[in-house]
């Protein structure tokens, strides 16, 4: 009986080096070269589209 390892390559987080556990691709923008773990991806999500808060005017005061 053969003992089949699969060898799944360890991805890590190309920020913080952590295994990934679910892969995120970074935007192109980013100039990030390989994988993102959920952590690293939010933040530079958060980043690069800082929350931007369309400016609603509910009173007009014009
Ligand atoms: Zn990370």
């Amino acid at each position: 009986m053969k003992n089949v390892v699969t060898l799944v390559s360890q991805e890590k987080c190309t920020l913080c080096k952590s295994t990934l556990e679910y892969r995120y691709l970074p935007m192109k923008e980013w100039k990030i070269e390989g994988s993102l773990c959920g952590k690293c991806y939010s933040k530079k999500i958060f980043e690069h589209y800082p929350g931007e808060h369309p400016r609603v005017n509910l009173d007009k005061t014009d």
